[in-house]
């Protein structure tokens, strides 16, 4: 089949209704519901974007079986390779202006990484390699969109999955049967949970042996009997109007807590189980890292180049340019633009042989990127709170421009070098989406989580970098200007752990 269009990708959605909740009600047909329309249309979007003629070179390939397919599935076999993967991140990025981090791309760069590196499940014998192998082979070539489900709900984070106050809060293996495995329990938290085909569960690296029971890898169609999700409330009923919050009316991911209540996962759906040493190996070593960051970087550089754009029309349109200490905050922005792109320049120069022979970008590199996405997109969010101001809360709404006291709006909410009352306030109310309204917080906090936690993520760096050439320069350092110190120094060559 290949790749799908916007319409064939909403028919599946209304061919398997599923058990989603919002608000105390289910809701079978997402399509039709006002909260999910317009993230839906421009998820259908980015589908029919893979059939315009150009772009069609830069998002799809001809596979082996001659089927148009996915960058997101190419095999990387030279850097150009891998920089039309990060082409076709960025051009599916600037959609959505890097607001929608889920989009299929994202998800489809890790199953297609796990896939190639299947060789590190070898030692659960052939079986489940191979079903990893085959059902990314599926997913390509039906082009199904996933969201994945990583993390166990947070109820009380001090005890491991297994001393919960239920065996089964936590998802778990309840048996094995003939056919499958019988899982019970929760999982969060998965992002455009109510719009995607299926479901990928895995977990972080570092998992427990004691937790064996709660540590697999498998997927299942999001409407399979027995999963259900609960979604958070969300920031927009479809009932707001676009211009008094234009990216938040456009570019909500929807958010869901998933539950499998005594799902049965067919084997060949089993990736791994059973063996928490083998599949802590492969979260810590499978190329889905690598192409999957390197998604996450490209559209965070985008997301970056977003809001400092906005930043820079919003001190246009108050003259706030014109100071120093503004110009200063706007330069420490641009620099931070720079900084992702040396990363991602360095991502392909530096990019490493993972399996069967394939290249993959620099995991220091893409992980760099994508942990200074987080910081420096919250302190751009904050440069936007300190230049915007109270100009933010003074803006009116759009339909009174259209009201009685059109003529003061058009008059009063001008701002400096000619910037007229509609474009002063449709910028404003973009700056305060990204820096006040309910979904800048979550995208601040989807660029702090979305890949795990920040605080493990950067220790876990310090504990496994390279320390070689820091500490062959401390060890200089000491031999060059502390003579008093190597004197009474054991060894003189020590160096640190
Ligand atoms: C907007 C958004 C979208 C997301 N989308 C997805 C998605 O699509 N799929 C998905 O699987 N996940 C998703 N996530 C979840 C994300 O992976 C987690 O939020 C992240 O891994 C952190 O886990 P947690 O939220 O359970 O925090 P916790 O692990 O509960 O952490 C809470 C606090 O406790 C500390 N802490 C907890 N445990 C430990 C420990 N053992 N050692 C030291 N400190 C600890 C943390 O540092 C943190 O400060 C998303 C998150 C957000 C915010």
């Amino acid at each position: 089949m290949g790749i799908r269009t916007g319409s064939e990708y909403l028919a599946g959605l209304r061919k398997h209704p599923r058990d989603v909740w919002l608000r105390g009600k289910r809701i079978d047909d997402v399509t039709t519901h006002p909260a999910f329309a317009r993230p839906l249309a421009h998820t259908a979007a980015l589908f029919d974007l893979q059939h315009d003629p150009r772009y069609a070179d830069v998002l799809t390939f001809t596979a082996e079986n001659g089927q148009r397919v996915s960058t997101s599935y190419l095999p990387c076999r030279t850097r150009e390779d891998l920089l039309k993967r990060a082409a076709a991140y960025r051009l599916t990025a600037e959609q959505t202006l890097g607001m929608m981090g889920r989009s299929p791309d994202f998800l489809g760069s890790v199953i297609h990484g796990f896939a190639e590196s299947a060789e590190l499940l070898q030692p659960l014998g052939d079986r489940f390699a191979a079903n990893l192998r085959a059902y990314a082979k599926k997913v390509r070539d039906e082009d199904l969109f996933l969201t994945h489900a990583l993390i166990t709900p947070q109820i009380d984070r001090s005890k491991l999955s297994g001393q919960q106050a239920d065996e089964f809060l936590h998802l778990g293996v309840v048996r094995e049967t003939a056919d499958g495995l019988i899982v019970r329990g929760a999982r969060m938290l998965a992002t455009m949970g109510p719009i995607v085909d299926e479901v990928l569960v895995y977990s972080m690296a570092h998992q427990k042996a004691e937790d064996a029971n709660y540590v697999f890898i498998f997927a299942m169609p999001i409407h399979a009997p027995g999963i259900r999700q609960i979604c958070r409330e969300p920031y927009d009923d479809g009932d707001r109007l676009v211009g008094n919050h234009p990216l938040g009316t456009n570019f909500e991911d929807s958010d869901t807590l998933i539950i499998f209540n005594d799902v049965l996962v067919p084997w060949e759906r089993v990736f791994a189980y059973n063996n928490v040493e083998v599949i802590n190996r492969f979260h810590g070593g499978n190329t889905g890292r690598n192409h999957s960051s390197h998604q996450a970087a490209v559209r965070g550089l985008v997301k970056l180049e977003f809001v400092v754009g906005l930043l820079m029309e919003v001190v246009k349109a108050n003259g706030a340019d014109k100071f120093l200490h503004v110009q200063q905050m706007v330069g420490e922005c641009l620099h931070y633009i720079e900084l992702m792109k040396s990363c991602l320049c360095r991502a392909v120069a530096e990019a490493d042989v993972g399996f069967q022979g394939l290249l993959r970008p620099s995991m220091l590199a893409v992980n760099s990127a994508r942990m200074l996405t987080a910081r420096y997109y919250s302190r751009i969010v904050e440069i936007m709170q300190i230049v915007g101001a109270g100009g933010m809360q003074m803006m009116p709404s759009f339909e009174d421009f259209d009201s009685p006291i059109g003529a003061d709006i058009a008059k009063y909410y001008q701002g400096a070098a000619g910037t007229d009352a509609a474009r002063r306030v449709g910028l404003y109310k973009m700056a305060w989406d990204v820096c006040g309204d309910a979904f800048g917080s979550r995208q601040v906090q989807y660029e702090r989580y979305h890949l795990g936690d920040p605080v493990r993520n950067l220790a876990n760096l310090f504990l496994n970098y390279d320390k070689s050439q820091c500490q062959r320069l401390v060890a200089h350092a000491m031999e060059v200007a502390a003579h008093d110190i190597l004197e009474r120094q054991a060894d003189p060559l020590a160096l640190s752990a």
